[in-house]
């Protein structure tokens, strides 16, 4: 079974405005293996709506749409999805009762045109709204000699999360063949994303029944497998395999395989070895503390450490000492390994983690240019340093380099 989701509404044809809920709907429908074929965001033109609408009822076997359900002159998705069913627009009754005594609760007056909330398409069923005053729509209808699912939902997120949850969950439930999903999420640090791809393709075209996605952002790869099946142990078999052969491919790239982010394994890791970590960080100005100290239970083994933004701070709070910040630079492979060093034995932790570099757009020479990070992990017997040219902006210069440094703790630890 395939869906498409129809996003109504001209705001969100404008730099302003996204649409999210579908994103909540995809969710949801994946879950039930209704894969979505198609996504279309629409403006408000009537014209423009009814094409939308019979498109996807002839490439889908479930369209779903979001909003346009109120009573304003701009919502007319009762009106269009009549249309390309030719189908009759009805008013209910006990409709407009309803929506009457909810202003009265309220000590609203409703006006006239709220009664159009009321109009129900021939053949469906309403949808309770709970949280507002537009009803929703389930239409179990035939289409050019075709079963279609219509699901009418209104726009606010408030309205139809529950609504979805509540009640289309249940009734696509009962009307789709039983499908079970199995999924897995594998992570690797620092590989890129076509050498990822390069290397994995190979292993997941041969699971054509398995849907592989891959995402990258800064430094994060994050492979996504998801399979459905008539019986879970099926599904889970089939993504538990492909995962095992990735994960061989991807050997010590990869960091998790259930889905953890890379400061949590570190944490895990620091906690398994009994170890503690302190940072030391001038140009990532505490990212990595952030990210550490953003998961619960962090400080059983991350310390703390210092934000080393001046030299003089790098020795006041660090022990670098001032010879080697004047004779290398405060950008150097020698400042950074001090920076691990010192704030190891300041902190007394098993481990510390130096950062240094110019994080741009200004402060970069010929010989340091911008992007240059020297990232350095010690352990008290061994200093490891390494030095990385990252290109882009500050903000994609810095999250590399707190990535870079997570991951090279973590190998350490490994
Ligand atoms: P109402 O009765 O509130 O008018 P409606 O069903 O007519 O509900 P819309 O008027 O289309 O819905 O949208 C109402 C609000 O819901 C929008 O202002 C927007 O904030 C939010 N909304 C609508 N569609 C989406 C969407 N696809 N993603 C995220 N938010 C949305
Ligand atoms: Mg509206």
């Amino acid at each position: 079974m395939n869906a498409e989701i129809i996003a109504v509404g001209s705001e969100m044809l404008t730099p302003w405005r996204q649409d999210t809920n579908s994103l909540y709907v995809t969710e949801r429908l994946n879950q039930l293996g209704v894969a979505v074929n198609f996504k279309t965001v629409v403006g408000d033109k009537p014209k423009h709506l009814v094409d939308a609408v019979r498109i996807a009822l002839q490439r889908v076997d479930i369209v779903v749409t979001i909003g346009g359900l109120g009573p304003t002159e701009d919502d007319l998705t009762r009106e269009a999805v009549a249309e390309a069913l030719k189908a009759s627009l009805k008013r209910n009754h006990e409709l407009i009762a309803q929506l009457y005594a909810r202003a009265a609760t309220r000590r609203m007056t409703l006006t006239r045109n709220n009664e159009k909330q009321a109009d129900v398409i021939e053949g469906a069923v309403v949808l309770e709204n709970p949280n507002g005053s537009a009803p929703g729509q389930w239409l179990d209808t035939v289409y050019g000699e075709h079963r279609k699912l219509m699901l009418m939902l209104p726009g606010p997120p408030s309205e139809l999360k529950p609504m979805m949850d509540e009640q289309c969950m249940p009734r696509l439930r009962k009307v789709l063949p039983k499908r079970y999903i199995a999924t897995r999420v594998l992570k690797a640090a620092l590989i890129g994303e076509s050498v990822c791809d390069a290397r994995i393709a190979p292993l997941y075209k041969e699971f054509t029944d398995v849907e592989t996605t891959i995402l990258a952002h800064l430094g994060d790869i994050q492979v996504n497998l998801m399979c459905a099946k008539p019986a879970l142990d099926l599904a889970r078999a089939r993504v538990d395999s492909l995962a095992s052969k990735i994960e061989e491919e991807l050997d010590d790239f990869l960091y998790s395989s259930q889905g953890e982010t890379l400061e949590q394994i570190v944490l895990y890791y620091l906690e398994m070895k009994g170890a503690t970590l302190s940072a030391a960080e001038s140009c990532t100005g505490g990212l990595i503390s952030e990210r550490l100290t953003s998961i619960s239970g962090s400080s059983r083994s991350f310390v703390g450490g210092a934000v080393v933004y001046s030299n003089e701070l790098k020795s006041e709070f660090a022990d670098v000492p001032p010879s080697v910040l004047e004779r290398h630079g405060a950008v150097s492979k020698e400042t950074a390994s001090a920076l691990a060093e010192g704030i190891r034995e300041r902190c007394d932790t098993t481990l510390g983690v130096g950062v240094t570099g110019i994080a741009g757009p200004t402060g970069g020479t010929p010989e340091k240019p911008v992007g240059l990070v020297y990232i350095s992990v010690s352990d008290g017997k061994q200093t490891d340093v390494v030095e990385r040219r990252f290109s882009g902006d500050r903000a994609r210069i810095r999250a590399y380099a707190a990535q870079t440094a997570l991951d090279l703790v973590r190998r350490k630890l490994m």
